[in-house]
């Protein structure tokens, strides 16, 4: 029996254990740094069908990882640190289970939150001082406070608008005079007297020491300067695709998504399949993401298949 390793626990890599699962392939899926994968880190989702009054990210996922296990998949809380693709078996150093060997090896590590890279943004994001990349997860935080969100499309839109829920005032900061994100989600925001846009402006550092107390802003159009007085700072500007222990051994755009060959998953490495945000800057949504996983398992399947006849 091959021995198949599934990277990420989204709804691309669950779903692509799920379809070798009931191959009678059950592959082992290692976790990852976000179990249950961005998703998790959503409130209602409204738009993955089957669910007519909505399901919550976590409550989708939490289903998706029981439907796997009853099929027989072994799900593993560990991540993936070095990667060797040069020969099969795959050589892959987890961080807890030492050195596995895989036959094949399903990609589905998904994309990470941006992060403008400033002086103290690290810092206080690291140390819980007031910097996210997750309203969902710090939102409540931040009861009947100011706090701001940076970024024009739909997360910044997203973001603000639930943040709402819990501040008295949120700024969306965006760098341009219009945004990207889809008009429905711009109308939301505009229309929420508890948001206030800043436009034309960029953020030139997070301030405070062990908490967020202000942001100094520069407008580009003026060239101004000014300190906006806020106590929380969310980052919804964009994702990076997970590709960190692979990096060299598989062809990449130039944002660094993982190619795939047209119509299918798979990558520039016979028996490596991706799948999901990992591969995808376009559509990246969960519906997406797990038709993907199910390609990467069906194409995974047959080139199995098609090896233990000779390839
Ligand atoms: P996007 O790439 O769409 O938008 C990123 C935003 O961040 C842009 O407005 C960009 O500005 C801004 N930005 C990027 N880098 C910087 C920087 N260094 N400084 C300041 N601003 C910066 O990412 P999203 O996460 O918003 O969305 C990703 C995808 O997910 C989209 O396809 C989106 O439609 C989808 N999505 C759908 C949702 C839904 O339907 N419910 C919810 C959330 C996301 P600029 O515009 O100037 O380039």
């Amino acid at each position: 029996m091959s021995n198949i390793v599934v990277l990420g626990s989204g709804p691309a890599g669950l779903t692509a254990a799920l379809y070798l699962s009931r191959a009678n392939m059950p592959p082992t899926v290692y976790e990852g740094e976000q179990p249950g994968g961005q998703l998790t880190t959503t409130t209602e989702v409204d738009n993955f069908p089957g669910f007519a009054n909505g399901v919550t990210g976590p409550d989708l996922m939490e289903a998706m990882r029981a439907q796997v296990e009853r099929f027989g998949a072994k799900i593993v809380i560990d991540t993936i640190q070095r990667a060797d693709l040069s020969q099969r078996p795959f050589k892959l150093k987890t961080e807890y289970g030492g050195e596995i060997l895989a036959d094949a090896i399903i990609l589905a590590t998904g994309a990470s939150a941006r992060y403008l890279g400033l002086p103290n943004e690290k810092r206080l994001q690291q140390s819980g001082g007031g910097v996210s990349a997750c309203a969902t997860c710090d939102g409540f935080f931040y009861q009947q406070q100011e706090i701001a969100v940076v970024g024009g499309g739909d997360t910044a839109m997203e973001e603000a608008t639930f943040l709402t829920k819990f501040a008295s005032k949120v700024y969306l900061i965006h760098r341009r005079d219009s945004f990207r994100a889809s008009k429905i989600m711009i109308e939301r925001a505009l229309a929420n007297p508890k948001i206030e846009i800043i436009y034309n402006t960029v953020v030139e550092d997070v301030l405070g020491e062990a908490k967020v107390s202000g942001l100094a802003l520069r407008n580009l159009v003026t060239n101004e300067t000014h300190t906006l007085p806020v106590t929380g700072f969310f980052l919804a500007i964009g994702h990076t695709p997970n590709t960190g222990p692979f990096t060299g051994q598989l062809d990449v755009d130039e944002n660094g998504y993982v190619l795939t060959k047209p119509g299918s998953t798979y990558t520039s490495v016979p028996g490596v399949f991706a799948a999901g945000d990992v591969q995808d800057h376009v559509y990246k949504q969960a519906i997406t993401a797990a038709g993907t996983g199910c390609m990467a398992a069906l194409d995974c399947e047959r080139w199995l298949e098609a090896q233990s006849h000779g390839g």
